[in-house]
């Protein structure tokens, strides 16, 4: 007999992983789908970036009890530098002044998959298919028909719910019909850990420039995670670069800031498109992470905002369940893509912007931007507003932010 599923999530990467620990124990009857093999490489969540995590996200993390797993592999950022090559000015963010001791944290993304997954070996409850491929599905009266292809062939499942936390190409999306904005930043980033010589104590730059923007953030052991941007076109001239070589490109392209740099890591290489769904929800499906909207990184918020995605949905569902309601019904659907709406359009507006902003080579808008940057970092309220929205805090953010299970 096909089993039928209250909440069907396909993939179990950052965003999947979080909503299926969230909705654990909640008495819905869950699957999760993941097409790749335990431990394949190849995953994106297995490469080499590290993810800076809003204070709202580690402490979501820290409710759904996967933080404590994490704690010895993440740095907290106590400041923040952002500037632009050539330009005065510089905006500097400090958790001292937005009255806290960390403005987020930065934990390697392997850490953060390795310790979901651990939580996720301890949700006994919860019915994984790994590996799992999505093939197909169909929507009927009161459920979901899924096709699922695993190693011994074809199987079926049927779902109240079904969830697209299958990143940026989401095969539910296409599935569901839900169109998809798509632009191509032309910039792929480069990213790898590094040893600086002046140890950062917290501090995390961000520097802009014609080629796009480089950062290097704290991490454990005195050690920097480094991102570097550049035109697509030269991708593949940085990508055969030996590591000295790589090391004299970081060097020129970051400044002097933090000392020489040496002993750098293995490298990851991440083309950048942004892709944002005309919708996050389809009948009986709903989108979350990177499937419902793919950011620039320039901003750390993607994750961010994926985790936000999950846990309103894992909220409402949880609520749902204890008044007896179908996980499924347009009532919840309509209900997560209103409670969504302003923090997203809010993040993806306040990312392409800074893109736009950063990137943009015109000349005319350089005195501009230092003006801008200095303004910032004059206005203490400005400044602390930023901090606040670079923490995750927004009007709509769900109960596990505040430490709270629904
Ligand atoms: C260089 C870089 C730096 C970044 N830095 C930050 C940062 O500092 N802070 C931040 O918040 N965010 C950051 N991000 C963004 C963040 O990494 C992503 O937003 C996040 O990892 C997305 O997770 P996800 O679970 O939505 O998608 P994914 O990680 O793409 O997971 C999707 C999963 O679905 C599975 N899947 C796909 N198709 C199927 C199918 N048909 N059937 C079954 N399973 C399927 C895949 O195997 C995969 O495991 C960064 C991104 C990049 C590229």
């Amino acid at each position: 007999m096909t089993p039928l599923f209250d909440v069907t999530v396909i993939g179990s990467g950052l965003v999947g992983s979080s909503l299926a620990i969230a909705l654990h124990d909640s008495g819905l009857n869950v699957a999760l789908v993941e097409a790749a093999a335990p431990g394949i490489q190849a995953q994106p969540r297995e490469d080499e970036r590290n993810l800076a995590l809003a204070r709202a996200s580690t402490t979501a993390l820290q409710t759904l009890g996967v933080w404590p797993r994490l704690a010895e592999a993440a740095t907290p950022i106590r400041r923040i530098h952002v500037s632009r090559a050539g330009e005065f000015g510089a905006l500097r963010l400090d958790a001292a002044r937005a009255g806290v001791d960390s403005l987020g944290s930065v934990v390697p993304a392997r850490a953060l998959a390795a310790a979901l997954q651990q939580e996720l070996d301890r949700c006994t409850r919860l019915q994984r298919y790994v590996p799992a491929q999505l093939r197909d599905f169909r929507v009927s009266a009161g459920q979901v028909d899924l096709t699922l292809q695993t190693p011994g062939g074809e199987t079926t499942i049927a779902t109240r719910l079904l969830v697209g936390a299958d990143g940026t190409a989401s095969p539910v999306r296409a599935l569901a019909g839900i169109g998809a904005d798509i632009i191509d930043y032309a910039q792929t980033l480069f990213v790898c850990s590094l040893l600086p010589q002046q140890p950062l104590d917290g501090q995390a730059y961000e520097r802009f420039s014609d080629s796009g923007p480089v950062a290097l953030l704290p991490l454990a052991e005195r050690r920097a995670g480094f991102v570097l941007s550049v035109p697509a076109s030269e991708a593949a001239a940085v990508a055969a670069l030996d590591d000295a070589g790589f090391l004299a490109h970081a060097q020129q392209r970051f400044g002097w800031r933090a000392g020489r740099f040496s002993r750098p890591g293995r490298r990851s290489a991440h083309p950048i498109r942004r892709v944002v769904a005309h919708s996050l929800t389809a009948p009986r499906c709903v989108l979350v992470g990177n499937a419902a909207q793919t950011i620039h990184p320039i901003g750390a918020q993607g994750f961010n905002l994926g985790l936000r995605d999950a846990l309103t949905l894992a909220e409402l569902l949880i609520l749902q369940q204890r008044g007896g309601g179908d996980a499924g019904s347009a009532s919840l659907l309509q209900t997560y893509a209103a409670r969504r709406r302003e923090d997203r359009e809010g993040t993806l507006a306040f990312s392409h912007g800074l893109v736009q902003l950063a990137c943009n080579p015109a000349r005319a808008l350089a005195p501009l931007r230092s003006l801008g940057l200095l303004l910032l970092d004059s206005l203490p309220d400005a400044a602390g507003g930023i901090a606040r929205r670079g923490m995750g805090f927004r009007s709509a953010t769900s109960a596990y932010a505040f430490g709270v299970r629904p």
